[in-house]
């Protein structure tokens, strides 16, 4: 592969979840909206990438507040008319009973096409493999894991597909690695090679990339060793080369930075921190930091770009307007709250887990209930947390509390996707990011805000210290403060929210249009090729795929 140095590698992209579309539910979160974002980006920009994927029949779930203010999952079985059937099936041993997995193709996407595979078919005993995305326990997430990764190298062997590069976006696809061994190790076997192990460990390596993704340990799946024996993921591997591959137990991660040629992080702060957090992993490769970016056509609205570079005097201001005002009409429609456009708008939509604070802003009350009162800030929220954690969900129904609270200026959006997530990151004034540093592994929806002339106001985690010029083009507050105490933590964090809301973001935006207007000139000029999907594709081809 180096020798052919003038021909860009073709590379496999797996990735348990796409963020194509909002009614394409075979996505959850960021990770998808990533991989359906690099998808689109190959397209546009005419790398030679394959996707792998899976055919989700309820996806994720949606996410509903019952009339108590609780969240609730609620499941649907979908049907998509405009996936092509490859006529490909091919077979994985689950638990000792083989599993047909049949091979969808999406060909919207040109040279970059992305196969999807299914376990519902009446061949199999278990149709509901591929049922529910990141649904229900340990055995099963092995079984989806399987499909993916074995399932899905077989189905790039049936279609005759060549591949240069094995990219695990995330340690989900990890066990793709694991029949990449198998078929080394037969090709070495028949040879009567010896040490077939380290070899074809070694062939492997040489073919596999990985990107790493969440740098809370949480994060990071792992699973008893006997659990892999028993469901049939290690294919041929011992349980004592299981061990030395991701340890007992076995961490989806550490196997994947182990079985890996070169790993890489999603921002540069996630550099450093991942490199802190698996110093201890003895033969795994180097991680570099390659910073996410944002499929632009998506997500920014071209309106906004060509009024960014207009002369007249409020042009950027009124299509933002436009956007804002289509916001608060979205928001009439589905809560039948009625914001005030003339005034601040905050956005804040995450994935609802304790390091993201959704609540900090109202910890205060003395200090921001008098600015919600009077509508003089006004915040939009929306966010899921996982079917199956409880914490999540209390942090939910703690902000559809405020929403009734303060129902005038807190608006809490149900059921996160990505047309929420568009009509925020287009209509909001300013985009709210709290992490606790360093947990915060990229943050695409910031990119997304940004780039629409949104003025970021976020603590520095993620892809913001590489972007954030405070005052100039949004603001940063804490000062990348960091503390074990998690309350001192948050009580700095706060004040410093606080202090910018009120010393700078709320002058400048009700007293001085002209320099608002300036600062999204400035976001958007400042962030609109850097954090592209374009410049972290052309990264790939640099830093990560070459051999
Ligand atoms: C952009 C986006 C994300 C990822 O954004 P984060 O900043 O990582 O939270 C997640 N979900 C949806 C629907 C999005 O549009």
């Amino acid at each position: 592969m180096s020798k052919k140095t003038s021909k860009k590698p073709a590379v496999a992209y797996f990735c348990m979840e796409y963020g194509l579309s909002s009614d394409f539910k075979i996505y959850a979160g960021g990770l998808g909206i990533l991989a359906g974002d690099y998808m689109k980006g190959a397209k546009d920009h005419g790398y030679p990438i394959v996707g792998v994927g899976i055919k989700w029949k309820q996806g994720y779930g949606d996410q509903m507040i019952d009339k108590d203010g609780r969240p609730f999952d609620a499941y649907h079985n979908y049907v998509y008319d405009f996936l092509k059937d490859t006529g490909v099936t091919v077979d994985v041993e689950i638990r000792r009973t083989t599993v047909k997995c049949k091979v969808w193709l999406v060909d919207c996407f040109g040279n970059a096409p992305l196969y999807l595979l299914d376990t519902d078919i009446p061949e199999n005993a278990d149709r509901w493999i591929t049922g529910q995305l990141y649904g229900w326990f340990g055995e099963e997430r092995i079984a989806q894991e399987m499909v993916l990764g074995i399932g899905g190298v077989r189905a790039l062997r049936a279609l005759g597909i060549d591949v240069d590069v094995y990219h695990f976006n995330e340690g989900h696809a990890l066990f793709a690695g694991f029949e990449l061994l198998r078929e080394e190790l037969k090709t070495l076997k028949k040879k009567k090679q010896k040490k077939p192990f380290k070899t074809a460990l070694q062939r492997v390596r040489e073919k596999v990339v990985f990107t790493t993704h969440t740098p809370v340990i949480q994060g990071n799946e792992s699973h008893p060793i006997d659990r892999i024996m028993y469901m049939g993921a290690n294919l041929d591997l011992s349980r004592k080369q299981l061990k030395k591959l991701g340890g007992e137990p076995f961490n989806m991660t550490v196997g994947a930075l182990r079985m890996a040629r070169k790993s890489n992080a999603v921002a540069q702060l996630h550099g450093e921190t991942a490199n802190k957090m698996w110093a201890h992993v003895k033969r795994r490769s180097e991680i570099v930091a390659i910073t996410n970016g944002v499929h632009v056509p998506t997500w920014v609205d071209s309106a906004v770009l060509k009024a960014a570079k207009s002369r007249k005097k409020n042009a950027l201001w009124d299509a933002h307007m436009a956007n804002k005002k289509a916001l608060v009409d979205f928001v009439k429609k589905r809560t039948r709250k009625q914001l005030d456009p003339e005034k601040l708008i905050i956005g804040f939509a995450r994935r609802a887990v304790a390091y993201k604070r959704a609540d900090l802003i109202f910890r205060k009350p003395e200090i921001i209930e008098p600015l919600l009162n009077s509508q003089k800030v006004q915040i939009i929220f929306s966010g899921k947390s996982h079917p199956l954690d409880d914490l999540g969900k209390e942090l939910v129904a703690n902000i559809v509390a405020m929403s009734k609270k303060y129902p005038k200026s807190v608006v809490f959006l149900e059921n996160y996707d990505m047309t929420i997530g568009a009509a925020l990151t287009r209509g909001a004034d300013v985009w709210l990011n709290n992490p606790v540093r360093p947990k915060e592994a990229s943050g695409t929806s910031g990119m997304k805000a940004a780039m629409n002339g949104v003025l970021n106001l976020s603590t520095l985690d993620g892809w913001w210290p590489e972007a954030c010029q405070h005052g100039v083009n949004g603001w940063q507050f804490g000062d990348g403060f960091e503390s074990d105490n998690q309350e001192e933590q948050d009580t700095h964090d706060l004040d410093a929210l606080y202090k910018v809301l009120q010393e700078e973001v709320l002058p400048t935006f009700y007293d001085d249009k002209e320099k608002w207007q300036e600062m999204m000139k400035a976001s958007i000029n400042t962030t609109l090729e850097q954090f592209s999907v374009k410049r972290m594709l052309d990264e790939y081809y640099e830093l990560l795929y070459p051999g």
